[in-house]
């Protein structure tokens, strides 16, 4: 669980011993935010540009970088070292693009309280914590960074929970942030109970980066207190392989051992995981370690972001290598969270390449074409939602009642839209009410 490169920065920090290190706590307490100490800690010495350029950035996007992420980083290639790009200031974060946004997936503006955002029917984000151990240069939430007017208190936190009690159609709460896990394991507690006892609130999910810039913090006593509180399900925040070290790897098992599932949400990032085979062994090693991976998400359209982005055609290709190249469940949904708050939207390469009346023609990954023989004759289920009158068993006690919305609506027989049109269409305008649909 030790190495040399951890031992040499270890040995920067006087009186600590290997009791610290593996002590979470104190990783935070040493988060690296200065030049001077990570060129220090690394034995390395950076060229004056980037110097003079680091006060310039970290003035408007702070560093933190926990003593066991840094010791992830290569220092005879850090300029190319994946754990350097995600964690040190790179001039490129002062360039604004033309289509950057300060808050793209309008998190602020789907938030009915603070620290709530209710974007889909069913599930709400909810932060309550603002902290990060290691400051993501690629953070998507970069407007918040080091704010700390916007530390959410319990009262605060108390209401994100008041109204998800009140919405009695969430059935799935995600916490987020900043990283829950920089909480006490006393106030995780807290806010599990609170949620636990709200009767509608089915599964909760947290989302944690501390399995890969903080295995420390996976302790004994946290992965007990989490136990109380299936069905919970975890996310973590693995980018590359180099990241699965052995410590990481212990505190995934402590997870998985009491029975959590984990899933891990990647970002594509030009520099550091664009490759088919980085995350052809990504995906081999979350797997190996009981990690399915979940999503991997386009870069969004955050301030500062930009040297990150790839063509969204990169992702495809990515994908295009590991559909039906590797097992299925190595396969994470590759994702576009869509600006403005569309959520978010899975692209995939085109399978299907046509159809006729009663065949649909394939392409699998092989690049062999093939041919599906639809039924000649299918006799659809008329659907009135009419259910007691239906041929099909739904036993509705439990099921809740949903009204359809987009393509679902369309598709629905017992609503008779044929059309959706964007608000303010002007031919629409033109005409009576009546016939708008
Ligand atoms: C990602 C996200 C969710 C969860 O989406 P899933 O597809 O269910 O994982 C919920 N709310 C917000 C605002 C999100 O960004």
């Amino acid at each position: 669980m030790f190495n040399d490169a951890q031992q040499d920065i270890l040995d920067g920090f006087e009186g600590a011993d290997r009791a610290n290190w593996n002590d979470w706590r104190w990783q935070v307490k040493h988060c690296i935010r200065d030049l001077e100490q990570f060129e220090r800690l690394l034995n390395v010495k950076l060229p004056e540009k980037l110097e003079e350029e680091f006060r310039k950035i970290t003035e408007l996007f702070p560093m933190s970088v926990t003593p066991y992420y840094l010791s992830l980083i290569n220092t005879d290639n850090y300029e190319n070292d994946p754990v350097f790009k995600q964690s040190f200031p790179g001039i490129n974060e002062l360039v604004i693009g033309s289509s950057d946004m300060d808050d793209p997936l309008h998190e602020d503006r789907d938030s009915p309280v603070e620290g709530v955002t209710h974007r889909y029917p069913d599930r709400v984000l909810l932060l309550v914590s603002n902290r990060c151990a290691m400051y993501c240069r690629h953070c998507t939430r970069k407007r918040m960074v080091g704010d700390r007017d916007s530390i959410p208190d319990k009262a605060q936190i108390m209401k994100g929970i008041d109204y998800i009690r009140n919405t009695p159609r969430v059935r799935d709460v995600l916490l987020s942030g900043g990283d829950p896990f920089l909480l006490s394991d006393d106030y995780i507690d807290w806010i599990l109970t609170e949620l636990h006892k709200i009767k509608h609130v089915e599964v909760i999910r947290i989302g944690t980066r501390t399995p890969v810039v903080l295995p420390q913090r996976i302790t004994p006593e946290l992965v007990t207190m989490l136990k109380k509180h299936h069905p919970l399900w975890i996310n973590t925040h693995f980018n590359h392989p180099r990241e699965l070290t052995a410590t990481s790897r212990r505190a995934l098992a402590m997870l998985a051992d009491a029975g959590i599932p984990l899933g891990n949400q990647s970002v594509l990032l030009a520099g550091v995981n664009d490759c088919p085979r980085i995350m052809r062994s990504l995906v081999h090693k979350l797997v190996y370690n009981r990690v399915r991976p979940y999503y991997l998400y386009q870069c969004d359209l955050s301030r500062g972001l930009a040297h990150f982005r790839t063509p969204v055609g990169k992702g495809i290709e990515i994908m295009e290598n590991l559909i039906g190249h590797t097992s299925g469940f190595c396969v994470p949904t590759y994702v576009i969270d869509a600006p403005g708050g569309g959520g978010k939207i899975p692209v995939m390469p085109n399978y299907l390449i046509s159809w006729s009346t009663n065949k649909v023609v394939l392409r699998n990954y092989e690049g062999v074409i093939t041919t599906y023989k639809e039924p000649d004759s299918y006799e659809p289920t008329f659907c009135d939602r009419n259910c007691d009158n239906c041929d099909l068993e739904l036993a509705l006690d439990d099921a809740e009642e949903w009204r359809a919305v987009g393509i679902q609506k369309l598709l629905a027989d017992y609503d008779k839209s044929i059309s959706l049109v964007p608000e303010g269409n002007a031919r629409h305008s033109r005409r009576d009410d009546e016939d708008q649909a």
